[in-house]
């Protein structure tokens, strides 16, 4: 995946950030901002949220900032108008900024919305620093295909693969027992059968132990946060779907491990912070200082686990059947997972209809004889629209 005998490199790094306003956005502009010597930016990538990304733009002197949203391409322009900063607005313009060349692009926008725009920066061969998991829940194979072909490292961000990424031993490979992702357990996770048929989105938003987007927040309360991300690993470390699992670790401090045959186990440990793995995948192979609290094992006195309940908690399973049965089956689950939560969150269905939504979506899709083989990305749009449109009209019904 990654040449681990990379030199350090010794000049600014030009980094290109797609998602710069949401969390893990901010977090990245946090870092850049700290080792403004180390790096220096491209472009900047936002939905919508025009004035925090002209700010940031302005700051960080950026070459172009881009909104996917066309009817603030005027706001946007005029809030750069005299900086010499190049504004730009739509789906074409956010790959165009996508594939201009640079060392490093932080893949950091929500969904499979980030897909087309990953994609297109994948192809220019820079280091991609992924964070938007839901690219390879969508089109895993044809992700990692892309990477290979044009000669791009694929580095995770999201917490769990940073950890199995420091942990993984790629000449031992072949020797690698078990990879154990752990899970904080979410909001709910004491939380009682009968009494999750009424939680509020309010409750959903509250994450014990981490500060994210909302998507995100609400996939680590129905804990298909865990199940994408094991899909997520079955891509990133193809060792076999049997040995990936996942284990709830309420304290968030150590954040995946990997087993070897030996019976060692490599875990990493730090404070829930997810700086510490941005700067990870900005500095590799190099370690730069962040702010990040230390950890204090004593303070914190005990680690404890527990396994996931997969009766009040099925998306994990969902999420385990659709990588056994391959093909698009992950597609069709995302675009489902995602109309469900944007449901959710628009307060139009409860908390347990997330996962069955998406399992409702699985199963039409299965009697419509609709789960086929993905050979493009034609086929992975077809896919998505088509989870898209089923949960939709299930999702209709529940109203
Ligand atoms: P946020 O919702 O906080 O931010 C999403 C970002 O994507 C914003 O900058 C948003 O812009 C932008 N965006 C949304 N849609 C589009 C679009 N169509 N085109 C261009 N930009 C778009 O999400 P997070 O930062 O929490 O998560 C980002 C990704 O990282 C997700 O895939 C998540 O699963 C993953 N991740 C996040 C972690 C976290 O701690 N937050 C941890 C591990 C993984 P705007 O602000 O204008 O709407
Ligand atoms: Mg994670």
């Amino acid at each position: 995946m990654v040449d681990r005998t990379a030199q350090p490199r010794t000049a600014p790094r030009k980094l290109t950030i797609l998602g710069a306003t949401g969390s893990i956005g901010q977090s990245t502009i946090d870092i850049v901002r700290a080792h403004r010597d180390r790096f220096c930016i491209e472009a900047l990538v936002a939905n919508s949220n025009v004035e925090r990304l002209a700010k940031d733009a302005v700051d960080l002197k950026a070459r172009v900032a881009v909104v996917a949203d066309e009817t603030r391409r005027d706001e946007l322009a005029t809030r750069l108008d005299g900086t010499g900063i190049e504004a730009a607005a739509g789906l074409t313009a956010v790959c165009e900024a996508a594939q201009r060349p640079v060392d490093l692009v932080m893949a950091a926008i929500v969904g499979a919305s980030g897909l087309k725009p990953t994609l297109a920066a994948l192809e220019t061969g820079a280091t991609m620093c992924l964070a938007n998991k839901e690219c390879l829940v969508s089109a895993g194979d044809l992700f990692m295909r892309t990477a290979r072909r044009c000669g791009a490292d694929v580095i995770p961000v999201d917490s769990e693969h940073s950890a199995i990424f420091q942990c993984f031993e790629a000449r031992n490979a072949g020797s690698v027992d078990a990879i154990t992702l752990t899970a904080s357990g979410g909001p709910f996770r004491r939380t009682a059968m009968e009494d999750l048929r009424s939680v509020t989105c309010a409750d959903a938003l509250k994450h014990p132990n981490w500060s994210m987007g909302r998507k995100i927040t609400i996939d680590s309360a129905t804990l298909m946060n865990k199940g994408l991300e094991l899909i997520e690993a079955a891509h990133l470390f193809p060792v076999g779907v049997d040995k990936l699992s996942a284990v709830v670790h309420p304290q968030s401090i150590i954040h995946s491990m990997v087993s070897y045959v030996d019976g060692s186990v490599l875990a990493q440990l730090g404070v829930p912070d997810m700086r510490t793995p941005i700067a990870w995948a900005m500095a590799y192979p190099e370690r730069i200082d962040t702010t990040v609290d230390r950890l204090d094992l004593a303070e914190i006195a005990q680690l404890t686990f527990e396994n996931i309940d997969n009766d009040r908690f099925p998306a994990v399973g969902l999420c385990l059947n659709a990588l056994k049965r391959g093909a698009n089956a992950t597609t069709i689950l995302n675009a489902a997972n995602e109309i469900a939560v944007a449901e959710f969150l628009a307060q139009r269905i409860g908390f347990l209809d997330i996962p069955a939504l998406v399992e409702d979506t699985l199963n039409a899709a299965e009697r419509q004889s609709m789960i086929v083989p993905l050979g493009s990305l034609d086929d992975v749009w077809a896919a998505d629209s088509y989870g898209r449109s089923v949960a939709g009209e299930l999702a209709h019904k529940l109203h």
